[in-house]
């Protein structure tokens, strides 16, 4: 992308509403624009990232065996009613009648569509086990939106909902999916801890949250040290296989919410110098909620004896809107933001120092069109800024490579490459300029491992 033909409003000021680093980071890049309370209009550098973010859960999510769908925003409120949970969800339920009178809700979550499409289809065990996903919009009224999209009204959330014959065969469904969260924030470079977690209005009797710590993080939370640098499952890890080593490895150590923990284990359990009392942000959370839905909802199968049985349930969601500033929480430094790589909007930039330079710029154009040719997602700032103002914007949208090219270079063959987050330079020929940016960036997109 030429960044003189793209749109990135980037702000000088700092926006005064906001109490948040990320929130502050993301309104001066660019990459929002509040609409109204809690709404918000991604801009192209805000959905450039988002859809990056959108790419790894959904690889992640087939991997583990996950089907992708759609469902739509708006569902009946009669689905709502046969399960019980119309009456029950309350205000953050935006409500909505169309002009035939017809009683609508723009969907806060999808347990009661996802059951009616299974029962209108699956009616033997043979076709379990089965996980449908979709990544849609939410409504939930929040009382108090706050923090820009890390809490909003309308956020964008992957929510996946398993089925299974019984119990058992729910607890390998739970596993696949912690297991594939457990890869799907690794591979977005954020270290995020399980934690036993309270289930709300969903649900059921088990559930974790996925939590990335951070001050800024709105729930109290404990863990032992140890999960922060725990080793992720890799890329081999056979989703049809014993996934119980995995688990009970990572939930062997103690980490649970405010709301599920046990003061006394904790201290039993923990040693001192491992404790952590933090905060922290929920990225997503799953749950097992067995035949809650199923059951009143009519979901059933039949099975190998000939009998019909209630489909045992779990569902699992994460919120792609709330994971881009829980991203920027946590890597940012007084410049801006600083990119992993797999989730950068772009994974390297070139700064043409004097635009209008006829050397500058056509060497400038000759690696702009070999790093696209190799497969870099590249900016080239080729506007007729000041040096300056080209730093500033490539440190504030945190690219994670700079390759810097001035009148000097252009002479001598040299250009700068700068990492954002290291601050380290490197002075390079610029003939190997774009192997050496391919050698950098390739092993940082995490999407072989
Ligand atoms: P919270 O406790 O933060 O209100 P929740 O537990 O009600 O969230 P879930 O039903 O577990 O939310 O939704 C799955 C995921 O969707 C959450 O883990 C979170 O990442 C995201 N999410 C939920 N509410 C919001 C919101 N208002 N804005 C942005 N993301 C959200
Ligand atoms: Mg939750």
């Amino acid at each position: 992308m030429r960044l003189s033909q793209y749109f990135l409003p980037v702000l000088k000021e700092v926006p005064k509403e906001a109490e948040i680093v990320s929130h502050r980071m993301m309104l001066r890049a660019g990459m929002i624009r509040q609409q109204a309370a809690g709404l918000y209009s991604w801009l192209p550098l805000g959905y450039k990232v988002l859809r990056k973010v959108q790419d790894i859960i959904e690889q992640e999510q087939n991997r583990a065996g996950a089907i992708e769908l759609l469902m739509p925003t708006l569902q009946p409120a009669d689905l709502w009613r046969e399960s019980g949970r119309y009456n029950d969800y309350g205000k953050e339920m935006l409500r909505i009648e169309d002009r035939h009178e017809r009683d609508l809700l723009y969907g806060p979550t999808n347990e009661e569509m996802v059951t009616d499409i299974f029962r209108a289809y699956v009616r033997s065990y043979k076709e379990l086990p089965l996980n449908l996903y979709h990544i849609q919009w939410k409504f939930r009224d929040e009382v108090r939106p706050r923090f820009g999209t890390m809490r909003s009204r309308e956020f964008l959330m992957k929510d996946a909902y398993s089925f299974d014959l019984d119990m058992e065969g729910a607890r390998k469904a739970y596993q696949r999916m912690f297991v594939a969260y457990l890869r799907t924030y690794w591979r977005m470079g954020l270290t995020a801890i399980p934690m036993k977690a309270d289930t709300g209005p969903i649900g059921g009797d088990l559930s974790h949250e996925f939590i990335v710590l951070a001050d800024t993080g709105e729930s109290a939370v404990f863990c032992h040290a140890d999960l922060l640098d725990k080793a992720i499952p890799s890329i081999d890890t056979n989703f049809l296989g014993d996934l119980d080593p995995i688990v009970d490895d990572w939930t062997s150590l103690y980490a649970s919410t405010e709301e599920m923990h046990d003061a006394a284990e904790y201290e039993r359990s923990v040693p001192a110098d491992k404790q952590i009392s933090a905060r922290g942000i929920e990225v997503g959370q799953i749950f097992y909620f067995g035949t809650k839905y199923s059951e009143p909802m009519k979901a059933t199968v039949t099975g190998a004896d000939g009998k019909d049985v209630a489909v045992h349930m779990g569902s699992y969601g994460i919120g792609l809107t709330r994971i881009v500033p829980a991203l920027i929480e946590a890597f940012h430094d007084d410049d801006g933001i600083i990119w992993p790589v797999s989730v950068a909007p772009f994974e390297a930039a070139i700064l043409n120092l004097k635009s209008g330079d006829a050397l500058c710029d056509e060497t400038c154009e000759k690696l702009y069109a070999e790093l696209q040719a190799a497969g870099i997602d590249t900016l080239y700032d080729d506007r007729s800024d000041g040096a300056g103002a080209k730093f500033a914007t490539a440190d504030l949208i945190g690219v994670p490579y700079q390759v810097i090219l001035g009148p000097r270079g252009a002479k001598s063959g040299e250009v700068e490459i700068k990492h954002r987050r290291t601050g380290e330079r490197e002075t390079i020929g610029i003939a190997d300029a774009v192997s050496r940016i391919v050698g950098l960036v390739v092993p940082e997109r995490r999407d072989t491992v």
